[in-house]
């Protein structure tokens, strides 16, 4: 979508910090890190947010959930524990119109949530 601001970081038009990639998805840290690791895993096609997730592209949420569990054993914050937040529409605190979710970790995230 061309007036995405995470379809821009995806083709490289806005500069990220990249944390991996694959063929589905793109994983890059969060500009305004809420924890020690904050970082946001988006699905490379452009997907408005949890409210769009039907048949045709629900396969991405596995997918998403699959690559967070590696990079946790990777990058060493999986045995204490992390958070995956997605959040959608207003109330839901969602700024960025593209589905993506945060990953959280590096410290006691805390519940419930504000
Ligand atoms: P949400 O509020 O769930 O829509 O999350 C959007 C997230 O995108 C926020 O945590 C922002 O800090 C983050 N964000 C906004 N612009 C950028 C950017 N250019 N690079 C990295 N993260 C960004
Ligand atoms: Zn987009």
């Amino acid at each position: 979508m061309s007036d995405c601001l995470f379809c821009k970081i995806i083709n490289g038009e806005i500069p990220s910090s990249k944390v991996y990639e694959d063929d589905k998805v793109y994983a890059f840290n969060d500009i305004d890190p809420q924890a020690p690791v904050h970082f946001l895993v988006v699905p490379k096609t452009h997907i408005a947010s949890a409210l769009e997730i039907d048949d045709s592209n629900s396969d991405i949420v596995g997918h998403v959930f699959k690559v967070v569990a590696k990079l946790a054993n990777e990058m060493g914050f999986g045995k204490a524990g992390y958070r995956i937040v997605n959040n959608c529409g207003k109330n839901g605190g969602q700024t960025v119109g593209h589905l993506h979710f945060h990953v959280l970790a590096g410290r006691n995230i805390g519940w419930p949530p504000g």
